[in-house]
This record gives structure tokens, sequence and C-alpha cells, in this order.
């Protein structure tokens, strides 16, 4: 390798898209991660033959972001498009209200909504289908909450649009940004959630596979950042030609205080259950409009076998999490939803809780969808969700803005130190230019 490479702090997706780009330029990279293995908040560990995501999370097949990466090789296993909704002590099925303007409509029960509810619903959601990007990004933003007590009745917000979006954004009052949710939900009608056989790690495995060998360093934590160089925590100095901190919001604005205060934080716990197979079992994500305080359960296996191995069930029930910790515990999260699922419940396990107290940071409207990915007056570049949106395909994005921005900032100083590979691209004119879906 010749001239000092770029240093990317982080080894989560935003770091490896950010490095994978640059490198895919010819540009020497390091990826310097604190942590025992790539992924960040995209996590997976293997218990008692389970196959145990840090949370439970999916990637939507539609997200833009995606169309770099080989998906194919995650053999991915697509959830049921839609919900099953619990309102009023009735189970429902819901197709997604996006997929078509009359799913919804058909789908539930006559009982679980009134017509005039239906049609406000199919009302909101052709809205929804038929916008563009622009025109969703065009109007202003607002909350969620405030959005919909303009469109919808009280009854959809409350009973079918807040249990399931409450387990996106992760917040029970749906302050969040319309404009993201709004994209959010287009794209889940257009795509659909998966999980990778092997777990959700497999995605960040993947991008790191095409690093060559020895980019990523392993439990290096970074402690300070400068234009032209990091400190690892034991002392060691690392020279670059560029910094990218690709960490999370938190660390991010503890390494460069001219980020002003960090997002709040939102947490999620996920308790993973184990079960003989019973005969109602559904595979439908299931949420609850009855407020049992479950954010939402899966079979994870009814969609990916391979999450098991011994053939029993693996349930992942999510619950939103307070300052004090998550609102349910584990045995009250073992009840609910297994009256949700119609299962013989005190026979579940619990393999495995995953208790994450930041999982996303807080996008209250007014959100803004991209934020400078280069810190003009320290000199360093930032990447990470916190820079887009809190989801894959937000940190893939900010990875891929702030990868072009470097390339620039390299090109402008007439020192683009390649390896092997091709001479930097000409760079993006703007650092603000990226997909236009969130
Ligand atoms: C439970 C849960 C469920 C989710 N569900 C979904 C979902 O269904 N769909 C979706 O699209 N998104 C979901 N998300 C969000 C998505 O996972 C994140 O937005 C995304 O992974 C963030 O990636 P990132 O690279 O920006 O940050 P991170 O993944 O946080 O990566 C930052 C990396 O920096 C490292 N680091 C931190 N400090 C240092 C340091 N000082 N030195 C070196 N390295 C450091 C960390 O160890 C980490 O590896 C979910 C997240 C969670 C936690």
């Amino acid at each position: 390798m010749s001239g000092r490479p770029v240093v990317v702090v982080g080894a989560g997706l935003a770091g490896l898209a950010c490095a994978g780009r640059l490198r895919s330029q010819g540009i020497p990279v390091v990826v310097l991660e604190a942590g025992d293995a790539v992924g960040g908040r995209v996590r997976t560990d293997l218990v008692d033959g389970f196959t145990i995501d840090r949370g439970f999370q999916v990637l939507n097949t539609a997200y833009p972001a995606l169309r770099h990466v080989d998906l194919d090789r995650l053999d991915l296993r697509s959830l049921p498009r839609g919900i099953r909704l619990r309102r009023g002590g009735r189970l429902a099925d819901v197709r997604h209200p996006l997929e078509s303007p009359g799913a919804a409509y058909r789908a539930m029960t006559s009982r679980a909504a009134s017509l005039g509810e239906k049609a406000a619903l199919a009302r909101y959601a052709t809205g929804l289908l038929t916008a563009s990007p622009a025109s969703i990004k065009a109007r202003p933003d607002i909350e969620t909450r405030e959005a919909w007590a303009q469109a919808v009745p009280d009854g959809v917000a409350d009973s079918l649009l807040l249990p399931f979006l409450s387990g996106v954004v992760l917040e029970p009052e749906i302050t969040t940004s319309r404009v993201f949710t709004e994209l959010m939900m287009r794209l889940f009608a257009r795509g659909a959630s998966a999980v990778p056989a092997a777990g959700m790690q497999a995605l960040p495995e993947l991008l790191a596979g095409h690093l060559p060998a020895g980019t990523v360093r392993l439990e290096a934590p970074v402690s300070e950042v400068h234009r032209d160089a990091v400190v690892l925590r034991d002392g060691t100095v690392v020279d670059a030609s560029a910094v990218v901190v690709a960490t999370d919001a938190w660390m991010a604005h503890l390494l460069l205080p001219e980020l002003g205060r960090p997002p709040a934080a939102r947490g999620v716990t996920t308790y993973y259950f184990a079960a003989e197979p019973w005969r109602r079992s559904n595979p439908l994500l299931t949420v609850d409009a009855d407020g049992s305080g479950v954010t939402n359960t899966v079979v994870l296996t009814a969609s990916a076998p391979e999450y098991s191995t011994d053939g029993r069930a693996l349930i992942a029930t999510s619950v939103l999490r307070g300052q004090d910790g998550p609102v349910l515990t584990a045995a009250a999260a073992r009840t609910a939803p297994a009256e949700l699922q119609e299962a013989p419940g005190d026979e579940w396990e619990l393999i495995a809780t995953r208790d994450i107290e930041r999982a996303l940071p807080a996008m209250t409207a007014p959100h803004q969808l991209r934020k400078p990915v280069h810190l003009t007056r320290c000199g360093v570049w930032v990447a990470g969700d916190h820079r887009d949106t809190s989801s894959i395909q937000g940190a893939l994005v900010s990875g891929n803005r702030a990868a072009s921005s470097v390339l620039a900032g390299l090109a402008a100083l007439g020192r683009p130190s390649t390896v092997d590979g091709p001479a930097p691209s000409a760079p993006e004119t703007t650092e603000l230019r990226g997909p236009a879906t969130p």
C-alpha cells in the first residue's frame, strides 16, 4: 500500500459501505473497529443452536442502497407481507395497507374496523402509493402523529398504523418525522422484509468480504480523532490521509464535539423464546392494539427455519425500552405474545434477551434527511445512520456519501494516493447528493 490510508473508524454498515466505495476507487483504507466483529448494530449470535440477532430486525429488499449489494449471496428468507393485528380482543390478518389500496379493506374483518375507517385507510394508502419520494419530501415535515390526525380517523391511527410503526421507529407516540415514515412505508410496500438464512450479520460480513484481508482491524477502539491521524485507546497513533468517523451517533458526538448535541436514543428489548411448533402458529408479524406492551412478536422460524437447529420454533418478541429498561419483563413478554400467537405460552423457554438502549437515533420532526458528512472546521468526515435516517438504508447511504466527499477532498488536495486500482473517479460536486429515498 502506497501513501497513508483513509482511516474509517467503525465497521458498522456505514463504515463498511464507505470503505468499500473508497477501495473500489483504488484508495487505501484501514477500518478500525472497537468490537470483536464487524456489523455494529447488525450482529448475530449462536445460542444453544438458535440464530439470535442482536434485536429483531429485517432488511427491506427495496432499500435503494442495497442495489450495490449482491442480495443473492445473503440467501434471504422473506417474512410474509402484512401483519396480524389484535384489536378489541380479536385477531385479524391485515395485508400491508400500502401493498394495494384495497388490501387492508379486504383483509380486515368487519368488526376490526368500521366502514369509514376502512375507506379512510384506503385513501391514505392510495395517496402514499402514488406519491413520488420528491412529493413526500416537498411537504413540510411534521410529526407523523400530527399527519395522521389530518389524514385518518383516530381509530385507524391508534389501532392499525401506530401498533405497526412503533416497532419501526421504536417510540410509542410516533413523533418521528412524517417524511421518514412515509418514505419507509412506500419501501415496505415495494419490497420484502427479509433476514439472511445465517442471520442479519451476514450483511455486514458480505460487505467486509469485499475488502482486502487486513483492512478491518478488530478490537481497535479509537479515543481521539484528528484530520490526519487517529489515536487508539492504547496510545497507538495511526496516520491517515483522511479520517471518517463512522461510529454510532453518541460516540461520534464524543469524538467530534463540532457535531453539537447528540440525538436522543430509541431503545428496544427483544426476548427470544423457543417452543414446540403448535397448530395455530401464524407466520405474520403480530402487533397489538390492545395495550399488552408487546410491540411486535414473530415466529422467526416460520420464515427462516435455519434460525433453529432442533426443530423448535424461535419466537422474537420486542418491547420498547424506556430510560428505566424494557416496558415488559421476560415473564410478561412470554404470556402476552403467547396469547397473540394463540400458543401454549407456559411452555416457552427463554433462550436470549437482547436489551439495546441505543438502537436508533431519534428522528423527531423536522428531520434533516441529509446532514453534512464533512466537518469543515475540524477537517474530519463523518458517516452513520445519524447523518441520514436511522435504518440500514440510511447507514449505507451515509457511508457512500462520506466516501464521495472524501474522494472529492483528496482530489482537491491533489493527493489521491491509490493502491493498485484506478485513480478516483470524478468527485461528486456536492456532499449532499444521494439516492432519492431515506
Ligand atoms: C434492535 C434493532 C433493530 C433495528 N431494526 C431495523 C430494521 O428492521 N430495519 C432497518 O433498516 N434498520 C434497523 N435498525 C437500524 C440499523 O441497524 C442501524 O441504523 C444501522 O445498522 C446503523 O449502522 P451504522 O454503521 O450507522 O452504526 P453502527 O452499526 O452503530 O456501527 C458503528 C460501529 O462503530 C464502532 N465503534 C463505536 N465506537 C468506536 C470507537 N471509539 N472506535 C472504533 N469503533 C467504534 C461500533 O462498535 C460499531 O461497529 C435496527 C437497529 C437495532 C439496534
